[in-house]
């Protein structure tokens, strides 16, 4: 491909070289003409003086006086600048100015003399072989006009013939010629220095537009197309550049409205918290969110262009997009999907067909909802109730049947009667307990929900201690021995009760799972870091320990790693799932180790940003 010019090399050189030519063409055409009117004038002058000395010239011929026309003819030419020769009819030179006539050729043949012995005015300019150089020569027939009015048509005698030299027109022309190729030369010049200009200015303007054009296609468009200034520029490019910078206002405003709605919808779909994946028709992914990208484990940016296929593994969730796609028709469905990354997901699906502003069909929006969290949360609520009903059918089955016994007649033996009604008795009890419990951690979530627990600065022994008289009476029954380690000055931001009833609840349990003689050991450390203080209330048995595949459930409702063993030992299944549910109203956990065998450790760990304050004051002092 030819590479383009510059406007300027495109018009200077076009320019230049036209009036060079027309420069060249008038100084030659001038020039000649100059020369031929030189020419000319020296032609008339040349026949006036023949015409001037020829009365004398035919006079001194009349009288036959060769030799003092000889010295006239001298004479006269020495005076005029001119070399005079007379010729007779016949040729023969009869006088000359410049030369020996007698030596002169025969001059009957010259041209201008030919014509004149024809009877007009002979002019021819020529290389004198005499002389030796061009001369301009006029030869005027010699007619005895005093004595014969009517000199026409009459026999030509004698020819007086005036010449000059060329060399010295030739001089002078050649003086005009320089001066006129100087001041051609001059005239170009001058003419290529203003054309450089007019070029320079035609094509600035020019030049600086196309550079604003180009930051316009970057993107800039905070220059104007001609900066102001530019005071050269013509009035049709003022105004294209005016038009120009109007369509570039319009451009950025029509730029900025589409970023701004660009940028608001990116931020409406990155704050969603529902999947969004945009679909053209030939299943290639346009667009997705944050949700979405965290949904299927890939990256945002190199998703856009690649298959669905390639981005949703759901064979299911591809089919309802694939039909969506082809029948146009809402879906909405809930699917389960496997992520790698986040496990197993319950997703609310809705897919519809996408139009643009024309409403040509362009593809396929699929908005999904992650509604594991909501179907966990129904499965809990559903085990829940299948146990509480489990743990209270029992019971009450219990209770029931022996009911039934005793009005079926066992009234009426009065000690299976009481063997019964102390079964009824037990089985009631459990039935308090499992209510009790109940309530008590439903009122410790709806509390710790609406925050309406709580929290004062306490001395934590005073609780532990109490904590301790309630399970003693366990405790001695069961042959247990406790054993509690707290510091009697530490003080922390708790729900006392709440603390307590955790503590009772794990002491009842390292109570309840230890052998007779065994000790259950209360420890209470504190650990204060930079910014926090933590303290660690441990439970600590010598029981039967738990396998450590029960570990994980522990803390769940009514989840017991021995059922019946927990039954029968009037267990609810409940007290962990407090103490947890306690620990996290406090913002705080708890922990189990345990090995099946070799006894139980049970921690509560609060945290309290005061204890790291008390710390730092006390240092401060
Ligand atoms: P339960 O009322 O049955 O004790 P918990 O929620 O308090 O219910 O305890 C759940 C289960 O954890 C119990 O059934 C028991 O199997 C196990 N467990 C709890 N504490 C201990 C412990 N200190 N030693 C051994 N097993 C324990």
């Amino acid at each position: 491909m030819i590479k383009p010019k510059k406007l300027i090399w495109q018009i200077f050189p076009v320019s230049v070289l036209t009036i060079l030519v027309a420069i060249v063409a008038v100084s030659w055409y001038g020039a000649v003409t100059l020369q031929e009117f030189y020419f000319q004038e020296t032609e008339n002058d040349l026949e006036a003086r023949a015409s001037l000395v020829s009365e004398r010239v035919l006079q001194l011929l009349k009288q036959q006086s060769i030799a003092e026309l000889r010295d006239y003819s001298i004479r006269m030419g020495r005076d005029s600048g001119t070399r005079i020769t007379v010729i007779r009819k016949d040729g023969k030179v009869l006088a000359d100015s410049s030369e020996n006539p007698e030596l002169m050729d025969n001059h009957r043949m010259r041209r201008e003399i030919d014509i004149a012995f024809a009877g007009s005015v002979g002019k021819s300019r020529r290389y004198s072989k005499t002389l030796g150089e061009n001369r301009i020569y006029v030869a005027l027939p010699l007619v005895d006009r005093l004595n014969s009015p009517q000199t026409e048509g009459m026999p030509v005698s004698y020819v007086i013939r005036t010449s000059v030299s060329v060399a010295s027109l030739a001089r002078t022309l050649e003086n005009i010629r320089i001066r006129i190729i100087g001041v051609s030369l001059a005239v170009m010049i001058f003419a290529g220095v203003v054309t450089l200009l007019v070029s320079r200015n035609v094509s600035k303007p020019l030049e600086q537009m196309t550079e604003s054009a180009r930051q316009f296609s970057l993107g800039d468009f905070s220059k104007k197309m001609l900066p102001l200034s530019t005071k050269s520029a013509s009035l049709e490019i003022v105004t294209l550049a005016g038009s120009m910078d109007r369509m570039a206002k319009l451009l950025d405003e029509k730029i900025q409205a589409i970023l701004t709605h660009g940028n608001q919808l990116e931020t409406i779909l990155s704050s969603m918290v529902e999947a969004v994946i945009v679909i053209d028709t030939s299943e290639q992914v346009i667009r997705l969110n944050e949700s979405a990208a965290l949904l299927f484990g890939v990256n945002r940016k190199t998703v856009p262009g690649k298959f669905v296929q390639q981005l949703v593994r759901n064979v299911r969730l591809q089919q309802k997009i694939t039909r969506t796609l082809a029948t146009r028709e809402a879906d909405l469905d809930e699917v389960v999907a496997y992520n790698s990354s986040v496990g197993e997901r319950f997703l609310q699906t809705n897919i519809v067909s996408l139009s643009d502003g024309q409403g040509a069909y362009v593809g396929v929006l699929v908005v999904m909802n992650d509604v594991t969290r909501m179907r966990k949360l129904e499965e809990v609520r559903r085990d829940f109730v299948a146990n509480v009903s489990h743990e209270l059918k029992t019971p009450i089955t219990s209770i029931h049947g022996y009911v039934e016994t005793l009005l079926d007649g066992a009234l009426d033996n009065r000690d299976d009667a009481r063997k019964f009604l102390k079964i009824i008795l037990k089985q009631s009890g459990r039935l308090s307990a499992i209510i009790e419990d109940l309530l008590s951690l439903s009122r410790i979530e709806q509390q710790s929900r609406k925050k309406e627990i709580t929290y004062k600065q306490t001395a934590l022994y005073p609780v532990i201690r109490q904590a301790i008289e309630t399970c003693q009476v366990k405790a001695d029954t069961a042959g247990v021995s406790l054993e509690v380690d707290c510091p009697e000055d530490l003080t922390l931001r708790i729900n006392s009760t709440l603390v307590e009833q955790a503590v009772v609840n794990l002491v009842v349990n390292a109570i309840t799972y230890s052998g007779r003689g065994d000790m259950v050991k209360i420890t209470v450390t504190a650990s204060v870091a930079e910014t926090s203080g933590t303290v660690r209330i441990t439970v600590e048995d010598q029981g039967c320990g738990i396998a450590a595949k029960h570990l994980p459930r522990l803390f769940e409702r009514f989840y017991r790693s021995d059922q019946a063993r927990s039954r029968s030992l009037g267990g609810t299944g409940l007290g962990l799932a407090i103490v947890k549910h306690i620990a996290q109203a406090h913002r705080g956990t708890v922990e189990v180790e345990s090995s099946l065998g070799s006894g139980s450790t049970f921690t509560l760990v609060l945290h309290d940003d005061q204890l790291a304050q008390n710390k730092n004051s006390l240092k401060n002092l």
